[in-house]
């Protein structure tokens, strides 16, 4: 039985066998196909891809078999890995040494198995046929079964080789992943799994550890990241390359609690290996865990999720976390937020304007509106623009956002105009408006082109889109101010914490946030801070405007304090066009009789 091999042979053997990363893999499709060809070209009950591992044969794929592997001693695909060579026993019972073998124990009288063969002539195993009666094979059998032995193999380097291992660190990168995703889900439907995501440097990092250590040390990083990542693997877990020092654990068989844990401790071996000390404080690893469910979630989601989980906890102080469904589906909505917002600029219908009155407090009078976007998406239906403002003004479309709420409420300003009512329009505009050039002249030609005074119009900014906007921002504001319209300083009290800005910005008007005005009615300090900031306001030739007010002991607290002006849902929610011309109408009949508000 035994060959004489040189001593390292076994050594190297199993080298081999674990370098192609083939042992306790999923059941793969590739190899299935080839088991079952084999049992239906011999007719037998019984074909096994069989890999000898050091005490045990493992089946990579079998038909007919439950168990996924069986001991090595007296298996007959160990000694055809040993000898490699072709194994043919007709009868086991017959066979004096497998008479007693665990086979033979368990009912099996023949086999027949061809050396699985390196290039390097490792035998990793056999392709083996086996049925529960004894039989015999042709010459030509017995060529048939070495030829699919060596299909089995060419599987094997075709995997090895073709874009599944990453050269740099012979660990199975994306694409393996994607497919094992793919069979485990075969075998473990609806069971649940976990996607570790580790990424040892972000992507500036990685920048500045190129141009410091050179272009190699990467290279060292990804190997020795690789090393101390295979060596704390857990039994059920498997783990891929799946980019630039990015890695990929996917853990079976395990909670969520084991796999924080898990994660926390591979953090801690990537944070001991820098293959340079100097670059010691630059490796900074982060690692996101997703959970998934084997069938539901596609290979491309898991590795989306675990992504991000990872990208989130780089900001964390454990530097690790788990995939919030929560964030994900808010990210992936504004995303398609900002992905249709094109289209309602451009189509009709889908942007309105709303306008919530503005009231003088000392005699009652609405002296106009502010207009308030609103963008009913197709499919979505109402977006509240506190969702989709945020997001579209930081991209290139703050601009035309902004013309179509100008042109918009220039267009009505100018309608009111000609039915003789008196409003000044409020318009929010962003920080980035004031950085285009020619902000001011558009809008003060479409003011005159609508022949519309200065004093139609009110921009509102809030105070971090006003402060230290550099010269370009400081020319449109002055221009704008010098043909009369005037400037808001909205959401007042929430932004910058020094208020000496306030003598450089050419404002007139100050908007108190309503998280101010929502609680003077009930709470000492807000009714005293209201007070100073309207005091402090108007000293300095500001008017005044309380945001927000909703109850009517908030109102006659404002004023009491001396505030100018007031919004809120007590007076009106904003309305449509049509709807504020009625309640204005409204409002002033009751006017006549009594005095409001
Ligand atoms: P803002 O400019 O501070 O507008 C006031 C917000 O408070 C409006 O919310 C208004 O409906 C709401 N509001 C008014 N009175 C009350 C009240 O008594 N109680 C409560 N709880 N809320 C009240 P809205 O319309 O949802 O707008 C939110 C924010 O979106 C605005 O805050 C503004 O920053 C932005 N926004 C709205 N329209 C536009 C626009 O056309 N352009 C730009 N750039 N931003 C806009
Ligand atoms: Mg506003
Ligand atoms: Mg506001």
């Amino acid at each position: 039985m035994s060959l004489q091999r040189p001593v390292d042979y076994e050594q190297n053997r199993l080298l081999a066998l674990r370098q192609l990363n083939l042992l306790d893999t999923p059941p793969s499709e590739s190899f299935d196909r080839i088991t079952r060809m084999a049992s239906q070209l011999f007719a037998v009950p019984i074909a096994a891809v069989s890999l000898t591992d050091s005490d045990r044969q493992w089946f990579k794929s079998r038909v007919g078999v439950e168990h996924w592997e069986i001991p090595r001693y007296k298996a007959c695909c160990g000694e055809v890995a040993d000898t490699s060579e072709l194994l043919l026993i007709p009868d086991l019972q017959a066979s004096p040494f497998y008479r007693d073998s665990f086979l033979a124990s368990s009912g099996i009288r023949f086999y027949a198995g061809a050396p699985l063969l390196t290039r390097d002539g490792y035998g990793l195993g056999a392709m083996c046929i086996l049925d529960t009666v004894p039989r015999e094979l042709s010459e030509q059998q017995l060529a048939m079964l070495q030829d699919l032995a060596a299909m089995v193999m060419s599987q094997i380097e075709l995997q090895y080789a073709y874009g599944r291992v990453d050269p740099l660190t012979g660990l199975p990168n994306r694409s393996q992943l994607g497919e094992d995703l793919q069979d485990l889900a075969r075998d473990r439907h609806g069971q649940t799994a976990f996607a570790v995501f580790t990424e040892l440097v972000d992507v500036a990092g990685m920048l500045s550890l190129q141009r410091v250590m050179g272009p190699t040390y990467l290279d060292e990083l990804s190997r020795a990241a690789s090393q101390g990542l295979t060596a704390s693997m857990t039994p059920g877990s498997y783990l891929y390359h799946v980019g630039q020092c990015q890695y990929v654990h996917l853990l079976t068989d395990t909670s969520e609690p084991e796999a924080m844990l898990q994660a926390t401790w591979l953090r801690e071996v990537m944070l001991s290996l820098t293959p340079r000390e100097a670059a010691a404080v630059m490796v900074r690893p982060a690692i996101g865990i997703a959970p998934f469910t084997f069938g539901n979630d596609s290979a491309a989601d898991v590795l989306r999720m675990a992504h991000s989980a990872c990208h989130d906890a780089r900001s964390t102080d454990l530097g690790a976390g788990v995939y919030s469904r929560e964030q994900d589906i808010r990210m992936q909505r504004q995303f398609r937020l900002l992905a249709d917002f094109h289209a309602a600029l451009e189509q009709p219908g889908q942007l309105h304007l709303h306008y919530q009155p503005r009231i003088n407090l000392a005699n009652g009078r609405c002296i106009g509106a502010e207009a308030l976007i609103r963008w009913n998406h197709p499919e979505l239906g109402a977006i509240p623009p506190a969702e989709f403002i945020p997001v579209v003004e930081q991209t290139r479309f703050a601009r035309p956002l902004t013309r179509w709420v100008l042109q918009t409420a220039i267009r009505q300003a100018s309608d009111w105009n000609t039915q003789g009512l008196d409003l000044r329009i409020s318009v929010n505009v962003s920080g980035a408006n004031l950085q285009e050039d020619d902000f001011a002249s558009r809008l003060l030609e479409g003011m005159d082109e609508a022949m519309l005074p200065g004093s139609a119009i009110e921009l509102e900014l809030t105070e971090s889109a006003l402060v230290g906007k550099g010269a370009t921002a400081a020319r449109q504001l002055a221009a704008i101010s010098a043909a009369g319209v005037e400037i808001a300083i909205d959401d007042f009290g929430t932004g910058y914490s020094s208020l000496a800005y306030l003598q450089s910005i050419p404002a007139q008007v100050v908007k108190i946030d309503r998280s101010f005005v929502a609680r003077i009615d009930h709470e000492w300090r807000s009714m005293r801070l209201v007070k100073s900031m309207i005091n402090m306001a108007q000293e300095l030739g500001y008017r005044v405007v309380a945001e927000g007010v909703e109850t009517v002991e908030s109102l006659e607290t404002l004023r009491n304090l001396g505030c100018n002006e007031v919004q809120g849902y007590l007076l009106s929610r904003p309305l449509s066009a049509r709807a504020f011309e009625n309640w204005l109408d409204a409002r002033n009949q009751s006017d006549d009789t009594d005095a409001q508000p």
